[in-house]
């Protein structure tokens, strides 16, 4: 079903002329990545190579692929710009095609009248049916065009939902097709509308606003524990896109300048074993938010967006919560 297109592959790295190619995939799609390789080795005189590590998004490119590969291929993700001007780098999306017009019809008797639509990279071609159907069924549609992070109109990422908020003050709701909460919940956060989601393969549809409102009481809690926090540890990802290190360092002087201790911690992969020798009341992840948001209760001192920190150190109200999203204007 998420099957990428393989022969387009091939050829490009025929065309090119590559030598070898190096191959990035995200977890989902690692189980076939021998199958890929092998396609890709008999179908090409290149020699290729699997990159065994870990692959978040776009904001993970192996950008140091040269060292090892002429060419990098990295599947199931949209560039982040200026990724998209690297000519060696092709970047093969992982679409998904469904019989979404019962679902949507369903949907839009729950819906108000003026929606905005949304989706990730595997449904974004399914916008435009669903458009229509919600058009047919007399709503006012809006798919909004994000920053430079986003490469089509209505696509989210677990930490941006710029195109969510150019239509927001124009739409009563959001209708997001994909399956999960991860990107949801962002756009939920965000924008603070209602968000229904449609999973286009099984036609369900749910509502995220509860899953929203467990998770800002759980923000709430880790921002109350860190306010007597008197040392942090601020953690500043190498991975491409996200690194905020001005970020950090904006926030480590505002931590120094109320008399606490402010470390900065530079690393790739952040995880509770990498960070366990740190001893410090409270830690400040730059990197990407979700890993705050979704996997606090991993660690075991309070972790906190940069947003959050900035109501645990005194500098904004809880009532001027923002999701800490990245942005590339
Ligand atoms: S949500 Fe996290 S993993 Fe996904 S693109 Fe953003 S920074 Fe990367």
């Amino acid at each position: 079903m998420f099957e990428p297109n393989l022969d387009a592959i091939a050829s490009w790295i025929r065309g090119k002329g590559y030598r070898s190619a190096a191959v990035q995939l995200p977890e989902g799609l690692k189980m076939d990545a021998l199958r890929i390789s092998d396609f890709l080795s008999n179908s090409t005189d290149a020699e290729i190579m699997i990159l065994g590590d870990p692959c978040y998004g776009a904001c993970d490119l192996f950008v140091d692929y040269k060292r090892y590969a002429d060419a990098l291929v990295h599947l199931g993700h949209s560039p982040i710009h200026p990724q998209e001007d690297d000519g060696d780098v092709l970047f093969i999306e992982v679409r998904v095609d469904a019989d979404i017009d019962d679902a949507v019809m369903k949907a839009a008797e729950r819906l108000p009248k003026r929606i905005g639509l949304l989706a990730t990279i595997q449904y974004v071609g399914l916008i435009p049916r669903a458009k229509e159907i919600l058009e047919s069924a007399g709503k006012e549609v809006l798919v909004g065009s994000g920053d430079r992070r986003i490469s089509y109109p209505g696509q989210v990422l677990g930490c941006n939902f710029s195109s969510a908020s150019s239509v927001n003050g124009e739409v009563e709701a959001f209708l997001y097709l994909g399956e999960g909460d991860f990107h949801p919940l962002a756009a939920a956060f965000g924008t603070k509308k209602e968000m229904l989601v449609l999973d286009p393969l099984s036609g369900e549809i749910r509502s995220v606003d509860e899953a929203r409102d467990r998770m800002l009481r759980k923000r709430f809690a880790a921002i109350e524990k860190a306010k007597t926090a008197e040392s942090f540890a601020v953690i500043v990802c190498t991975k491409t896109g996200q690194d905020r290190s001005a970020a950090a360092d904006d926030i480590i002087k505002k931590i120094k300048e109320r008399g606490k201790k402010a470390y900065k911690i530079v690393i790739n992969e952040i995880g509770p074993d990498a960070l366990l020798p740190y001893k410090v009341d409270a830690f400040i992840n730059t990197a990407c938010p979700r890993i705050a948001i979704d996997d606090s209760a991993r660690y075991p001192k309070p972790m906190l967006t940069l947003t959050e920190a900035e109501i645990a150190l005194g500098s904004k109200e809880w009532d001027e919560y923002e999701f800490d999203s990245i942005t590339n204007p």
